[in-house]
């Protein structure tokens, strides 16, 4: 090929190239999973002091632990790659013969989105007890399942509760103090541990205006996700008395978690706690901006109940006959649907039904970008399909 033919092919590769890098604005409301690391986190990252954490070197690790354990008013931390394994350790921790049963919410994430690995890898069995549409499960019902030993040889052997909060799949709902304190005196009575799948809890004390550590004070161990709305990228933290994390130890080094120079995601986690923390409570008012937005879309067949938004989850239904949740989606998430502007990709998930979606805020989600998002909607919604 003549050489200026090869520049030419050259350069309009890189003009198609760049034509896709001015590609248009994404708001991404999939989940609060989905934050990239700031620019704070990234320097964080690239200066962490490290160490191998396998033998408890890693000083920036221990820092993290030491200090997310403080906030929430427990003896020690550990750091997970993920909430599915924090969950799975400390619930193996509490039910440590096979056949021992852990009591838990029908909507729970580790009842629907953990793979059953109580089961599959603890050896746990799980004990359903149906959740409110507040989140909190049915006292009376979970009483009537608590198997607490004894000489029958039939039933499992009861040891612990899970309480999820805020509760992911019911919009997510915050769980509050008066709950908590009749949940521990059950506890206490059949003596059952309290596990809090805390992946929000600073959600859920923000939402209350309660310290988060009253909000776990009745819990032998507490999760809480670095990679949710705190932004960070990677990691969970399980939390509890110095005995049972150091029981958990054990039980992630055989789950495989056991990680190196490790303090390069603890660092992120470390910005996050500083910077993301205290911005959650915007999150809750963009969530209540948001689906204040969609009530005013009631005329094109959105439905939301307003009052049900108490964090950063908003949750709304379509109802229409020409249009179902997956399509909505689809249009929403491409950019030229509509004749007018914004020319945007709004990105949101059905969850579970032909109707109903699920709209999740974090850091990156700015009140601009509400607005924009919601007129999309409109422009979307204004056309016949
Ligand atoms: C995200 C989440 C988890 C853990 O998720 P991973 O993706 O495994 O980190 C656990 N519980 C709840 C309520 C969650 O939202």
């Amino acid at each position: 090929m003549p050489t200026a033919l090869v520049a030419r092919s050259i350069s309009s590769f890189w003009r198609s190239c760049s034509s896709k890098m001015s590609s248009p604005k994404v708001v991404d409301m999939r989940s609060d999973t989905v934050t990239t690391p700031t620019v704070a986190m990234r320097a964080a990252m690239a200066d962490a002091t490290v160490g191998d954490d396998v033998y408890g070197d890693d000083p920036t690790v221990l820092s993290l632990q030491n200090k997310m354990a403080a906030l929430l008013g427990k003896e020690a931390g550990l750091f997970f790659p993920t909430g599915t394994m924090s969950n799975l350790a400390a619930l193996m921790s509490h039910a440590r013969e096979k056949g021992d049963e852990i009591i838990l919410g029908d909507r729970s994430h580790i009842s629907i989105w953990e793979q059953g690995s109580i089961s599959c890898l603890g050896g746990i069995f799980p004990r359903q007890v149906r959740n409110n549409p507040d989140g909190t499960l049915d006292l009376d019902e979970l009483v009537s399942k608590i198997h607490p030993g004894g000489h029958d040889g039939h039933y499992c052997l009861t040891k612990a509760i899970v309480i999820e909060n805020t509760s992911n799949y019911c919009c997510g709902a915050p769980i509050g103090l008066d709950y908590m304190e009749d949940l521990a005196s059950i506890a206490k009575k059949y003596r059952l541990k309290i596990h809090v799948d805390g992946a929000r809890i600073f959600n859920a004390a923000v939402a209350l205006g309660v310290e988060p550590k009253e909000l776990v004070k009745h819990a032998e161990t507490v999760s809480v996700c670095l990679s949710k709305g705190l932004g960070a990228p990677v990691g969970t933290l399980l939390l509890g008395t110095r005995e049972t994390i150091d029981r958990c130890h054990r039980i992630r080094k055989v789950l495989g978690g056991g990680m190196r120079q490790v303090g390069v995601l603890a660092a992120p986690a470390l910005v996050a706690m500083e910077t993301v923390l205290p911005l959650l409570g915007r999150d809750h008012e963009n969530a209540r901006r948001f689906a204040t937005g969609i009530s005013a879309l009631n005329e094109f067949g959105l439905k939301v109940d307003v009052e049900r938004v108490r964090t950063n989850m908003v949750l709304f239904s379509i109802e229409r006959e020409d249009l179902g949740a997956g399509k909505f989606c689809e249009l929403l998430e491409d950019e030229n649907s509509t004749k007018s502007p914004p020319f945007l990709r709004a990105k949101m998930l059905p969850q579970g039904s032909r109707q109903i979606i699920r709209a999740v805020l974090h850091h990156q989600i700015s009140s601009d970008d509400v607005d924009a998002v919601i007129e999309k909607m409109r422009n979307v919604l204004s056309i016949k399909y």
